[in-house]
């Protein structure tokens, strides 16, 4: 019945927001008649962003390259999700290979904000966010390198988790920046997000990065509240560039938390102006070896009438990727590259580890950490033009986490007038230490 209802919602108004890129009714109906309903997430339908592998679905990441490409096994993810009792349904949209922060890179189609269409509705993740914003998800996964969970759901009004990096298995989650990714949850409730995790982390014998300390109960604590607690406010975060409507929003929900017994507490994270200018260097360069895969051989695109060897690998990238999996793959290349690479990427390497100092300092005084998750809530469709380095500072709040390690979600925190429209929604970020997710969500619930 759900599944049923669910594509009604979907053939009702996802022509409008184009966040699914496709859906098979036929086997999630079959996979609905035999699902477990005892189970924590049993016949629960759940989408699924297009870089995640699913047996026998699509998995095409939003590119031309992997437009045919189906998938021949599931993603651990998936076998964990399917053990709950869940069932993989729907393809979402993103931004090519998860490389974006609007869903507008997507080579297959725009996905518009289900809460105002005329505006993106954040990315990466953007079709899984708007999804579930628009009621035609229950749930979704998402990927995060820098950010493709959090912005979007930010944009969207939803919940967004980056579980800690090892937290949950990457294997089958087409790579990114293998040293960045990580799979989560897209929820209308904090509690959604707990039950999601609760059922996708743990320990993997495919991913040698995905740890083995035990998965706690994330609904226990769930409902404990913050009194007591220190949560860090970050100088260098509410400090200019960010728009007065989010600073406003976010001040509430910080009130709030004090109201509820959390005592606020001003933290420093020194090096945060040099995340983006880390994260651009550290995540192509992963980038530019990651894609090396895609040769117009071993996976989807081939060009046809090929000289040589050579010439069917260029042709196949030429057509194959988007214009800004070409500008990293080359600035990637680029950095990598002999003679660079210790002013580069070594040096990004160092800074990484001084902004992973800085958050373990600063937890060092609070529990957790309260921020922003973007500088302004979603802009217009198309408004970006041709600047991506303005597309790439406005991922300055999510970028640390990842690049430290760390957990982090957005939970929703009202809405603000912005750029002609009167209710934009507005995410407060909350980061917490490595593997201490039950008391991020914890935290989250009180805000929500
Ligand atoms: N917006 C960032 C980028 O373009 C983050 C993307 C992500 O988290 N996958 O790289």
């Amino acid at each position: 019945d759900i599944v049923r209802a669910l594509s009604k919602e979907i053939i009702a108004r996802d022509p409008q927001i184009q966040a699914y890129l496709s859906y098979n009714l036929e086997t999630a109906l079959a996979e609905a008649e035999s699902a477990d309903l005892e189970k924590p997430l049993g016949g629960i339908p759940i989408a699924i962003k297009d870089n995640i592998n699913v047996l026998g679905h699509p998995c095409g990441c939003s590119s031309k390259f992997l437009e045919n490409f189906v998938s021949p096994y599931d993603a651990t993810v998936i076998k964990k999700l399917r053990a709950a009792g869940a069932i993989p349904f729907g393809r979402m949209n993103q931004d090519e290979f998860a490389m974006g922060s609007a869903t507008e890179n997507s080579a297959v189609q725009i996905t518009r904000n289900p809460r105002d269409p005329e505006r993106i509705p954040g990315g990466s993740s953007g079709g899984s966010a708007a999804a579930v914003a628009d009621l035609t998800a229950i749930a979704a996964l998402g990927s995060d390198t820098g950010g493709s969970i959090r912005q979007p759901a930010s944009h969207c009004g939803v919940v967004g988790l980056k579980p800690s990096y090892g937290r949950v298995s990457r294997y089958g989650l087409v790579a990114f920046a293998s040293s960045l990714d990580q799979i989560g949850p897209l929820t209308q409730s904090v509690e959604d997000a707990a039950l999601i995790l609760q059922a996708i982390a743990g320990a993997d014998p495919h991913d040698s990065t995905c740890l083995t300390a035990p998965v706690p109960d994330y609904l226990a604590s769930l409902n404990h509240g913050v009194k007591g607690m220190k949560l860090g406010l970050p100088k260098e975060y509410l400090g200019s560039g960010i728009h007065d409507g989010v600073r406003q929003q976010i001040q509430k929900s910080i009130d709030s938390l004090q109201a509820q017994g959390a005592e606020i507490v001003e933290i420093s994270l020194p090096h945060t102006e040099h995340a983006v200018a880390t994260y651009y260097i550290i995540a192509p360069a992963e980038a530019s070896s990651n894609l090396s895969r895609f040769d117009g051989i071993r996976y989807g695109h081939r060009a046809a009438n090929p000289a040589d060897i050579l010439d069917l690998y260029q042709k196949s990238r030429e057509e194959g990727f988007g214009a800004e999996v070409k500008r990293r793959i080359i600035l990637g290349t680029y950095v990598l590259s002999s003679g660079y690479y210790d002013a580069y990427y070594g040096r990004a390497q160092k800074v990484r580890t001084l902004i992973r100092r800085d958050f373990d300092e600063a937890f060092q005084q609070v529990d957790a950490i309260l921020a922003p998750v973007a500088p302004t809530p979603a802009r217009k469709l198309g408004a970006a033009g041709s600047d991506p380095i303005h597309e790439y500072l406005s991922d300055i709040f999510t970028l640390a986490a990842n690049l430290a390690g760390v957990p982090a979600i957005s939970v929703p925190a009202g809405t603000t007038a912005y750029d002609g429209a009167d209710a934009l929604p507005v995410g407060l970020q909350i980061i917490a230490p490595h593997l201490a997710e039950a008391k991020l969500l914890q935290i989250a619930k009180a805000a929500e």
